[in-house]
């Protein structure tokens, strides 16, 4: 047995790895390289089973105050023509869902400060009552009494990712927001009784693959409910637009298999970003440990208007075309599609207790 194999038995069987076996792991190539990905497609079915859930993303808003440096919709960007979804459209994509397979709508948009939390709660008990779903919200940084409002009002889950754990990193792509912020946002909503969803970026400018293991060993101590990941890709609306890829584009997915085998029982979504990285990159990521799709439900005529990186797919089609088309991936799959909202099943017990840790501190890991 090779030096790879032996890690990977060990990740296997709930052992742990240390930070520079994590960095080989990313080195590895050829035949190791398959060992990887095979040992997390067996990890997702032994833990996760086959299913596949669809979360369907509804763009709402693409309005931000922020100037994160790798955003194509950052309020930097002058050329990006701004929009925000009425009430009835929202209401009227999450009844679509429900018709397109989906268990859960997940309501993305910028840090739009004219969206009120209240507004928010309306729209949130429409959709439960309406339609049952499970609801996603992915809006920023909330202050903690907004989360209680939020929860009251029906979300069962929220997204944030906190992008790098390299405060350093952090702070330059961040110019207004801090780690720790993120950080205190992701422990309320651990606090509250959330199924949280947090990740990171692969590949930020200046990563080393010692980081990116960083990121990888810092996901895993948050515990996560769901684990969302993608490749940095350089938009060339924003100042980091002459940032290259990683050399070696195997780092990408072996880092979404590292996660897998590091978090068994968590969701991870195939992100759209890997279909923007390679034809099929979502595809290859539902064999390499994702067990969750994201289809793109926001309508036709905003799409265009929501691109945080370059290349993004599916902008000229509507909902019920991606819904069609992720059948036809999972079907070549071999992957069933999962009924129900796919809730976390780290946390069947929902409460304050099953993420009771508070966050690992980042100054451990820069
Ligand atoms: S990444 Fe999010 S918070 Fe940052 S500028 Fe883009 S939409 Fe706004």
């Amino acid at each position: 047995m090779n030096t790879t194999q032996q890690i990977l038995t060990r990740l296997r069987h709930g052992g742990r790895a240390e930070l520079s076996e994590l960095v080989a792991l990313l080195k590895a190539q050829g035949e190791d390289c398959n060992l990887i990905y095979e040992a997390a497609d067996r990890m997702r079915q032994e833990q996760m089973g086959p299913e596949v859930f669809l979360r369907g993303i509804i763009e709402f808003s693409n309005i931000c105050k922020n100037r994160c440096l790798y955003c194509g919709i950052s309020i930097k960007n002058k050329d990006v023509k701004r929009y925000r979804m009425s009430d009835d459209e929202i209401i009227n994509t999450a009844h679509n869902a429900t018709k397109w397979g989906c268990g859960t709508v997940v309501l993305q948009s910028g840090e739009d400060p004219n969206f009120s939390t209240d507004q928010m709660c309306t729209l949130l008990r429409r959709i439960k009552a309406e339609t049952g779903l499970a609801v996603t919200l992915s809006i920023g940084i909330q202050p903690r009494f907004d989360l209680v409002k939020l929860q009251e009002a029906g979300c069962d889950r929220y997204l944030l990712r906190f992008e790098t754990s390299h405060s350093e990193s952090f702070a330059k792509i961040h110019p207004d927001e801090s780690f720790e912020r993120r950080g205190q946002c992701l422990q309320d909503l651990r606090e509250l009784g959330f199924q949280v969803g947090s990740g990171f970026m692969i590949g930020l400018p200046g990563a080393t693959l010692e980081m990116i293991a960083q990121d990888i060993l810092y996901t895993t101590q948050l515990k996560l409910d769901m684990i969302g990941c993608g490749p940095f890709l350089s938009h060339p609306g924003t100042e980091l637009a002459d940032e290259p890829l990683l050399d070696d584009i195997s780092v990408y997915y072996k880092t979404i298999a590292l996660v897998r085998l590091l978090n068994p029982r968590a969701h991870i979504p195939a992100t759209t970003a890997f279909d923007a990285l390679e034809a099929d990159g979502r595809n290859n990521i539902l064999t390499r440990g994702a067990n969750i799709f994201m289809p793109n439900l926001t309508p036709g005529k905003y799409r265009v208007f929501y691109q945080l990186y370059p290349n993004k797919p599916c902008v000229d089609e509507d909902g019920a075309a991606c819904a069609m088309c992720v059948r036809g991936r999972l079907a070549s799959l071999n992957r069933p599609l999962g009924s129900g909202p796919g809730h976390s099943i780290l946390n069947k017990a929902k409460g304050k207790s099953r993420l009771a840790g508070s966050c690992p501190s980042v100054k451990g890991l820069t």
